[in-house]
């Protein structure tokens, strides 16, 4: 194959000639497709969770869902007996609930990296698939609001981590509704917590004649202090919709 023809093939069609090896360790994958953990799990909207997996199965086995007691607003684990966080406690936030799925650490850190920084677009799938598993339990038939990117990224980079993920749930047949843009161009990054709580409050917004549905989840990949989801949220509920809950692929 010449190098034209070669660079014309994206990666994704690469992968399905190449032997595949995991995102993480590099081993060559020998096993089948992947399967969801449970083995009726459906992938969303009756299409079966099964796809090419990203990671071997030492891998996938190290990725840790978060368990146990969960604070039940923010979702992260809980270690006292009491219902929610300290972080929560006397907080009254826009959103109804955030579930996290996985602790923002180790193995699943490095995927998102690989995800997010390293190029390894086809993982959007993977995660559409954890998404899907728990909508189907918590959430089912909810439309979707992706957290828009910042202005400009889209241009800059090409594609965002989580309309990637949507667009792979919308092809499962989940409804998403891209109803939320983000105003600021400032780098919440930057800022410390009292700062981006205080700047994300305004950062979001609901576009001009969107209709907007009574019940949302809105999807993002990680929650840190929950500034995004909050204003998204309060974005979403001034604008008419009555309860917004929160999947996100992990907790900070
Ligand atoms: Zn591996
Ligand atoms: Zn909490």
């Amino acid at each position: 194959m010449t190098r034209a023809i070669l660079s014309n093939l994206g990666r994704a069609a690469l992968d399905a000639f190449l032997p595949r090896t995991c995102v993480l360790c590099g081993e060559l994958i020998s096993s089948g497709p992947y399967r969801a953990s449970s083995p009726d799990a459906e992938g969303g909207r009756g299409r079966p969770a099964c796809s090419a997996s990203p990671l071997c199965r030492a891998c996938a086995e190290s990725l840790v869902p978060i368990s146990g007691p969960r604070c039940r607003c923010c979702g992260s684990p809980l270690i006292s007996e009491l219902a929610t966080c300290m972080r929560c406690r006397g907080r009254d936030w826009a959103f109804d609930a955030a579930y996290p799925l996985f602790l923002y650490d180790g193995a699943f850190k490095r995927l998102l990296s690989a995800y997010k920084f390293g190029g390894r677009r086809s993982l959007a799938a993977f995660f559409a698939e954890r998404f899907a598993e728990s909508l189907q339990d918590l959430w089912p038939g909810r439309p979707l609001v992706p957290v828009p990117p910042r202005p400009g990224k889209l241009a800059e980079r090409g594609w965002d981590q989580v309309e990637e993920i949507a667009r792979s749930l919308e092809r499962r047949g989940f409804d998403i509704v891209r109803i939320l843009e983000r105003r600021s161009p400032a780098q919440q990054k930057r800022l410390g917590r009292a700062a981006r709580l205080e700047n994300a409050r305004s950062a979001y917004n609901v576009r001009e004649r969107a209709a907007v549905p009574p019940e949302l989840v809105l999807i993002d990949d990680v929650v840190t202090t929950c500034a995004t989801a909050q204003a998204c949220a309060a974005a979403l509920r001034a604008a008419g919709a009555r309860s917004v809950s929160v999947l996100a692929l992990a907790a900070d």
